[in-house]
């Protein structure tokens, strides 16, 4: 089973809610992360529902995702360790959008809503492209996968856990998608959270 991601147009770019694009749904006092390689600001990306990840039922948790987008190719953000991408994890209730630094790139160009289809072909690059020929949609309306295994690109690059060095578990795939996401030119981002440790998650690209 492939739980895939499929835009349901413009989103409300503040909603507590898995989407694309817009401001990441943060505490108070969240501070907006930077760059450890060049030290700007990095770019929201999206965010992840955790309670919308198959087998995660009734977590309330969000993921957020960010790179670094600046200087596209010199800051290592297709790297897990490379400090050039953050993925905080926050609890739900109490979230507020957070506002952008005001130097670098922070905001993607669009807002996209998510809906979810279930496909019942196991690998999510077959399951996307049986998406398109069932439908006739364009590839493009798909924007990733939520759990499931991981559709590698390039060699398997499974992190491990900052903390525990546990292989952290796959929470999602993110295409380019709409809003100008940039993996490298049709690459797909990979959110990793470990199991054991409830702050600890990884994003990184491959194309
Ligand atoms: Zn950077
Ligand atoms: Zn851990």
């Amino acid at each position: 089973m492939t739980l895939l991601m499929i835009h349901a147009g413009d989103a409300d770019p503040r909603a507590e809610v898995t989407r694309t694009g817009g401001l990441p749904s943060a505490p108070a006092g969240f501070e907006w992360p930077r760059c450890a390689q060049c030290g700007g600001a990095l770019q929201f990306l999206g965010q992840v529902l955790l309670a919308d990840v198959p087998g995660r039922g009734g977590d309330d948790r969000l993921v957020l995702l960010f790179q670094c987008d600046n200087d596209p190719g010199a800051c290592e953000n297709w790297e897990a360790r490379s400090g050039s991408t953050a993925a905080p994890v926050v609890a739900r209730g109490g979230l507020s959008p957070a506002g952008p630094p005001a130097d670098g790139v922070t905001v993607l160009g669009a807002v996209s809503g998510v809906r979810f289809e279930v496909s019942d072909v196991e690998d999510y690059g077959e399951a996307r492209e049986e998406y398109g020929e069932r439908t006739g949609e364009p590839l493009r309306v798909v924007l990733g996968q939520l759990g499931g295994s991981t559709y590698w690109l390039q060699a398997d690059q499974t992190p491990g856990c900052p903390d525990c060095r546990k292989p952290m578990t796959s929470v999602a795939h993110l295409e380019e998608g709409f809003d100008g996401a940039n993996f490298g030119g049709g690459g797909i981002g990979y959110a990793f959270l470990c199991d054991g440790c409830p702050a600890s998650a990884r994003f990184f690209w491959q194309v």
